[in-house]
């Protein structure tokens, strides 16, 4: 049979980072992924924000891997030449009921470490001609990544440190045995010291098919869906322009592309498989939440774009969950660490999350 040190399963933003993270500390590193390229999943279809660490629970592994993992980021971006720009962005109320909340956001900002700048409505309009709000919040920390250069980036690391990054190849199921976790690749067995199931949507299927593991410890999946629509030609926005959010989703809000190209979502809509067509009819819901803050939105403008599935671990109508990493010290298997729930802010928090699952398989 064969044996590797450390498997990953999943090679999406996460699992690279963590493929990296381990191969760089020295550990004999196997990453499988299923689609013929990494990269083609959850982190190939998100809105590519490199997010401050605004409205998270303080203390929550949101709030602490996001701002950690912003400024490693930042950092590696810089060091690597990974295509990024720190544009920053606005949070505006359109009526006074919104503006009231901005304050609850701004005090959860600076628990979190997240310092945001109030904007009066002349200042908005200052900033960003085109919105209309009656204030406002700013984060300088928030921006834009290429995640495609990102994750190009990472496997390269991981690969110049030794980890085998094998394309193609599912992980199937495993079996937790005395001598480590046996798991099924492909057609063959590979016998691993430390598993990490980094698998996106996919990861709670793996979690099912793990033998050894109690099933109290994987969580029910929830898929919501988040469409996008764009627009032709971009009148001069130059910040990310955000509502204050609502549940499930922080609101149809505007996103720049490194290309300054303009797309809004993603909205929510819970959903039972994998499905990304975006339905033309839900563009209506969009012309009404994108005018409240842009009333000049031209009549016809607006193209269905693309969409991405968040791996929810609630449903509909739930408070939000934080993301769920467990390794022995909740489950009880050696050497296993299973990442649920990684939606938004798991790009941003990328190298954090790394960093933490490094720590726990070190305990
Ligand atoms: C609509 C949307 C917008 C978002 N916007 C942002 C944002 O602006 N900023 C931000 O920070 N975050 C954002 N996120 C969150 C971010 O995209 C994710 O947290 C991140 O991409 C998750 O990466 P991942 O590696 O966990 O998952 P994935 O990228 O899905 O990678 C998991 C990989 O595992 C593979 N796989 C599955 N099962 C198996 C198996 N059994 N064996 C082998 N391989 C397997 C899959 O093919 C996949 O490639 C957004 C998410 C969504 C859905």
């Amino acid at each position: 049979m064969d044996t590797v040190e450390c498997l990953v399963v999943g090679g999406g933003v996460v699992g690279l980072a963590i493929a990296r993270r381990l191969a760089l500390a020295g550990r004999e590193v196997m990453l499988v992924e299923t689609s013929d390229q990494i990269g083609s999943g959850i982190s190939s279809r998100n809105s590519e924000v490199i997010h401050a660490g605004i409205y998270y629970r303080p203390g929550s592994l949101k709030a602490r891997l996001c701002v950690a993992g912003k400024h490693a980021l930042y950092d590696y971006c810089r060091n690597n030449a990974v295509p990024h720009q720190r544009c920053g962005k606005l949070i505006v109320a359109t009526d006074d009921e919104e503006a009231s909340l901005l304050s609850g956001i701004r005090r959860t900002a600076a628990d979190n470490g997240v310092d945001l700048t109030w904007l009066s409505c002349a200042q908005v309009q200052e900033l960003e001609p085109q919105v209309r709000a009656t204030a406002g919040l700013l984060s300088d920390t928030t921006g834009i990544i290429d995640s495609h250069a990102l994750m190009r980036g990472l496997q390269r690391d991981a690969e110049r440190a030794g980890a085998g990054v094998v394309v193609a190849q599912s992980a199937q199921g495993a079996t937790v045995t005395d001598e480590g976790i046996v798991v099924r690749v492909g057609e063959s067995d590979v016998l691993c010291r430390q598993v990490v199931n980094a698998a996106g949507l996919g990861a709670v299927a793996f979690a099912e098919r793990l033998q050894g593991l109690d099933p109290a410890h994987v969580p029910r999946l929830f898929l919501a869906k988040g469409n996008y629509f764009t627009v032709t030609g971009n009148p001069g926005f130059s910040h990310l322009i955000y509502p204050v959010p609502q549940q499930a989703g922080l609101g149809v809000h505007l996103t720049l592309d490194l290309q300054a190209t303009i797309r809004f979502g993603p909205d929510v809509e819970w959903i039972e498989q994998e499905d990304y067509t975006v339905d033309p009819t839900r563009g209506q819901e969009f012309y009404t939440a994108i005018r409240r803050y842009w009333p000049g939105l031209p009549e016809g403008a607006l193209r269905p774009d693309y969409a991405g599935i968040r791996p929810k671990l609630q449903g509909p109508g739930h408070a939000a969950r934080d993301f769920m990493i467990e390794s022995a010290r909740d489950h009880g298997v050696p050497g296993l660490v299973n990442l649920f729930g990684i939606e938004s802010p798991g790009l941003t928090a990328c190298l954090a999350i790394a960093d933490h699952v490094a720590g726990l398989l070190d305990e």
